[in-house]
């Protein structure tokens, strides 16, 4: 039986002498593992679509629950990151949260639709990374049903908290006068950033990556998307300590 379905490779692990296992993030499917039969041969037909972030349209035969690739056909292969490691490391770590978050067997076209638009926007937007990447994680968060709620103070409902903090566990706001949160489990929001995560999570998908903030908070906005995203879903990610490691400079992109 033949299956038509476009998707993007999150995961590329060698297999036997010239073959590769591929974890895909699919339009029809979600999640699904396939694989790529030789494509690791000299000129392989599959050998462009059977790379790390490279987005295709497959036709897979499927047996049983088994899938391989029969044809594949590149869309966007994304080269501009290929050659930047720090974009290549922010785009693994994107990858390895879709990866996260996906689903087998049902469609997850929003976080799909996510992944490649922050693949491009990475790819080819003059945009800080780190703007990418807080947007990524709190719109993913969203996505992935863990939307914070930011439109009022948890505690009184004012719709302008004084001093906002977000909680990351409870995924709510607080004002000043309504608690202090033990260190550590928030983080402050300037008006600014308030602002900036209002739009990724209430905004238009299609206008995600449409706002600024002042150079000295994206790199705290980033840490607090990214703090966000790991608490919630109570885990770290390889890719994302990998790509701390490689001390890119705040705003840099
Ligand atoms: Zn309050």
């Amino acid at each position: 039986m033949h299956v038509d379905l476009a998707g993007v490779v999150l995961r590329a692990v060698d297999y036997k002498e010239s073959d590769r296992i591929l974890t895909l993030l699919t339009d029809r499917l979600g999640l699904l593992t396939v694989k790529a039969q030789g494509c690791r041969r000299k000129n392989s037909p599959l050998a462009a679509a059977a790379q790390l972030l490279a987005y295709s349209n497959f036709t897979l035969f499927a047996y049983r629950d088994h899938y391989s690739v029969k044809e594949a056909a590149p869309q966007e292969q994304f080269l501009g990151l290929r050659a930047d490691l720090d974009k290549l490391s922010l785009a693994s770590y994107f990858a390895e949260v879709a990866q996260c978050v996906g689903v087998e067997g049902e469609s997850n076209g929003e976080l799909l639709s996510l992944l490649l638009n922050s693949l491009y926007a990475l790819d080819k937007l003059q945009k800080p990374a780190e703007l990418i990447h807080a947007a990524f994680d709190l719109r993913c968060m969203v996505v992935a049903g863990y939307a914070p709620l930011l439109d009022a103070c948890a505690g009184c409902g004012t719709g302008a908290p004084e001093a906002p903090r977000l909680d990351f566990q409870e995924g709510v706001l607080l004002c000043s006068d309504c608690g202090e949160p033990s260190p550590g489990r928030s983080a402050p929001l300037t008006p600014e950033m308030l602002a900036a995560a209002r739009h990724i999570v209430y905004g238009d998908p299609k206008r995600l990556f449409s706002f600024t903030l002042p150079p000295g908070q994206l790199a705290p906005f980033a840490a607090l998307a990214s703090t966000y995203l790991t608490t919630q879903l109570e885990r770290g990610f390889k890719t994302l300590d990998f790509y701390r490691g490689l001390g890119a400079p705040p705003g840099a992109g």
